[in-house]
């Protein structure tokens, strides 16, 4: 009974003193608004001293340090791209820097991710980078959003802020950002990366394009290609977030050249950079022209038919029977029945791990019908074939493509194996590697 009794004290101790930290952090939070307030207008000596650098150099000066230290940016995306742009936007002293992101910190992010760090693996990706730019600059407020931008949130978000970095990775979030930023009247500094290549343009500043004036109509959902299927070099989006923070703060600084109706390439298997001339605003946008037909946010994963998140999506294109389990499969496989399995991701990606026996000839190959011959040839020895790729989509369009050219020859269709390597490292051997 006695124990029972100690542990309730302890219990309600505890809930009243996370009353008082609760209580002395919003006591924190407004001292340190009062103190912002009263100094917004000069730089004390700390400041003068940190920022010394740049504030020598004659496009910046004390002037322009206080235009950085009042300013407000907000980051969408703390990956590739937000990672060193949110580090040079703290480090420069922009006065608030807000970080945005909905997911998590995974061991696969740590190679261009930098802000993340092995110890902060599945913490928020908004709190890890909060917890890294504190550490590199207290005397600015970063605000961390745990959250996915969408239609609800976009405008109550955003209107805090100065200026938008889209920082992210997928198509519906960018026609989110364009339209909201378009009815805030917020300038947008959007970047990407891919592989070797990165592309920077600021959108809506000074009479330049929006995003959709110059793509008035999403792409094809599977013309798209991510990260985490296409691959990127960690340097590459360091080069294109390094530039989204300096056409940031040439913004805020409002000096010349920022590069805006420009669009940058960047070849980093060349090392070239390419300015384009973007075509001028259009007169008849959906969005920022005089009369726009759009005049509030929608629902973006819908008009682009894709998710606004880079998360694994699950293509669903074949019937049960065109389909077998990675349980099946191994049966199948264990108990020796000539088979023929054909693998179609990429060759680099086959070379990183591969199933017993199992044949490579990439999705590009198949859907062009360059190696069909081979495969059929096999099939019509009376060889079931099997179709994985690594996560069950591209097998997919493989057997949707293959199947007609089967049945045509009378031969039996193959089969997808459901999830693909990840669903076999999942289910069938935990020591295949999961990339
Ligand atoms: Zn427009």
């Amino acid at each position: 009974m006695g124990g029972q009794m100690e542990i309730e004290e302890l219990e309600h101790d505890i809930q009243m003193l996370r009353k008082q930290l609760k209580e002395k952090v919003e006591q924190l939070k407004t001292l340190k608004k009062h103190f912002q307030k009263n100094c917004i207008n000069k730089l004390n000596n700390h400041e003068i001293a940190r920022y010394s650098r740049q504030i020598i150099l004659s496009e910046i000066g004390m002037q322009g340090q206080l235009k950085l230290k009042k300013a407000s940016v907000l980051v969408v995306g703390a990956g590739g791209l937000g990672c060193p742009s949110s580090l040079y936007l703290a480090g420069a002293g922009i006065g608030r820097v807000g970080i945005l992101d909905y997911d998590e910190v995974e061991l696969t992010n740590l190679h261009r991710q930098l802000l993340h760090t092995e110890s902060t693996i599945g913490l928020t990706k908004a709190d890890s980078a909060k917890v890294q730019l504190e550490e590199l600059n207290s005397q600015i407020e970063i605000v961390a959003h745990h959250t996915q931008l969408t239609s609800d949130n976009a405008l109550t978000i955003i209107e805090h802020y100065d200026i938008v970095v889209d920082a992210t990775d997928n198509v519906a979030t960018r026609y989110l950002l364009n339209d909201a930023c378009v009815l805030l009247k917020k300038p947008l500094v959007s970047g990407s990366a891919l592989q070797l290549e990165g592309q920077l343009t600021v959108y809506n500043y000074k009479n330049s394009p929006c995003y959709r004036c110059l793509f008035p109509t999403p792409p094809p959902p599977d013309a798209v290609t991510n990260c985490g299927d296409g691959g990127v070099l960690g340097a590459v989006t360091g080069v294109i977030g390094a530039l989204q923070a300096l056409e940031t703060i040439k913004i805020i600084l409002g000096n010349e050249g920022v590069l805006a109706g420009r669009l940058l390439l960047f070849d980093g298997q060349q090392s070239t950079f390419r300015n384009l001339k973007l075509r001028p605003r259009k007169k008849d946008c959906t969005i920022c022209s005089d009369n726009p037909t759009l005049t509030k946010l929608i629902d973006y994963e819908q008009f682009c038919s894709m998710k606004a998140t880079d998360k694994d999506s699950q293509l669903s294109l074949l019937e049960p029977e065109e389909r077998i389990t990675v349980q099946e499969y191994k049966q199948l496989s264990d108990s020796g029945i000539p088979h023929l399995l054909i693998d179609v991701r990429g060759s680099n990606q086959f070379e990183i791990c591969q199933l017993p026996a199992s044949v490579n000839i990439p999705i590009d190959d198949v859907l062009k019908n360059r190696k069909t011959d081979d495969i059929l040839t096999q099939a019509s020895q009376k060889l079931p074939v099997y179709v994985v790729c690594r996560r069950g989509n591209d097998s997919q369009l493989a057997v949707r493509h293959l199947a007609p050219l089967f049945q045509e020859r009378g031969l039996d269709s193959p089969k997808d194996i459901v999830g693909g390597l990840h669903a076999w490292s999942h289910n069938v051997d935990h020591q295949f590697p999961i990339y």
